[in-house]
């Protein structure tokens, strides 16, 4: 072979992320429910600040101060401690370009994110992955792999694809399970779904640790998934560590406007969390009721599982729906093979969604 440039280790090992679908073959209508989205769309309001948005010509505020200020406002937390970020997927990046290097170790559990290992194995570092139990995060099988080269864990809670969730009281267990010289970041990209005694996104940790980070995204409740936004709050020397890798004009400023109004439009939130709560509990029920099973889910989506008989499996499933126009998310990527992600729509595509599940489990055909 002749010479030319080679990446540096690690990065051929990366399967590059591959997003929900968004189409299906000859099928004009389709509803996508593959990318955990919120059927509600933004705020009219953010809509309005992007379409007022001017003078492109001009560079955006690097610092992102008035996001930064106005998530503060509504999060009761100190803005100089936040750092905004293209999508909460750059915050993760950012995070292990931060601690992990060449021979370092970065911990996530088996059905956690697929952005972890990216990230990690992108920083040159080594993806570590704890087993979990019955599809929740396991602390303690997290806890036996830490080494004295672990430099970050991450943590989704709530899961994606799983849709579980574990205590508040199981992440403190972790955190104190854990060196004090590894980075314990929490993902709470579904926080403003859930409504359990049980679970915190952890911010009195990241208050009151030296290590924990809390990334937080304006992806899903907020419906701004194709500006990227996304934001991170974590201890000040955490902070200023990310500020020195951040690209210095990362956020662009329609974005930024448009998340400003978001997150200040809480009629438009509460709004969307009640649409989920009515639809992830009729869904739940309405889809066990046809013999399948469901993983009990806090977030906007859940995992629907098939059996591995041929003619019925998740993969014909998918099949089958999708020639509905039904977009639902394989996650064979997430190591689970035999079950789909469905994210909570409109009325009118969970009912859909419903009908053609009953006819696939009945062996109906499409015609
Ligand atoms: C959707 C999602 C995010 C958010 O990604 P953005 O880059 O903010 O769009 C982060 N973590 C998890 C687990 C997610 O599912």
């Amino acid at each position: 072979m002749s010479v030319r440039p080679q990446p540096r280790p690690g990065v051929m090992q990366i399967d590059a992320y591959v997003p929900g679908k968004s189409k299906a073959a000859g099928v004009s209508k389709v509803y996508k429910l593959s990318s955990n989205e919120t059927p509600l769309g933004p705020s009219p309001k953010a809509i309005e600040a992007v379409k007022t948005f001017d003078h492109l010509e001009l560079y955006p505020d690097g610092s992102a101060t008035k996001l930064r200020e106005a998530i503060g406002a509504k999060y009761g937390l100190d803005p100089n401690r936040i750092v905004c970020g293209a999508g909460s997927d750059e915050l993760l990046t950012y995070l292990a370009n931060t601690y992990v290097g060449p021979g370092d170790e970065g911990i996530f559990s088996e059905h956690g994110f697929l952005v972890y290992r990216i990230a990690i194995l992108a920083a040159g570092g080594t993806p570590v992955v704890a087993p979990e139990k019955d599809f929740h995060a396991d602390v303690d099988a997290i806890l036996a792999r830490v080494t004295d080269k672990t430099k970050i864990v991450f943590l989704t809670n709530p899961n994606n694809p799983t849709g579980t969730y574990i205590p508040f009281d199981e992440v403190k267990r972790l955190h104190a399970g854990l060196p004090k010289h590894v980075v314990l970041v929490l993902d709470a990209a579904y926080a403003e779904y859930v409504r359990r005694n049980d679970y915190e996104a952890g911010l009195e940790l990241v208050a009151t640790a030296e290590n924990v980070v809390m990334t937080r995204t304006f992806s899903k409740i907020y419906g701004l998934a194709n500006l990227r936004v996304g934001w991170m709050v974590a201890p000040a020397h955490i902070a200023d560590a990310v500020n020195r890798v951040r690209g210095p004009f990362n956020m662009n400023g329609p974005a930024m406007a448009a998340g400003i109004a978001a997150v200040q439009d809480e009629e438009h939130v509460a709004k969307a969390f009640a649409h989920n709560e009515q639809w992830l509990a009729w869904l739940t029920k309405e889809i066990e009721a046809l013999g399948l099973k469901v993983t009990p889910s806090v977030a906007n989506f859940m995992m629907i599982h098939f059996p591995e008989t041929a003619g019925k499996t998740a993969k014909d499933a998918d099949a089958f729906l999708s020639s509905r126009g039904l977009i639902l998310r394989r996650i064979d990527a997430y190591g689970l093979p035999n079950a789909l992600r469905l994210t909570v729509g409109s009325e009118e595509a969970n009912r859909l969604v419903v009908e053609a599940l009953r006819d696939f489990v009945k062996g109906g055909n499409n015609a």
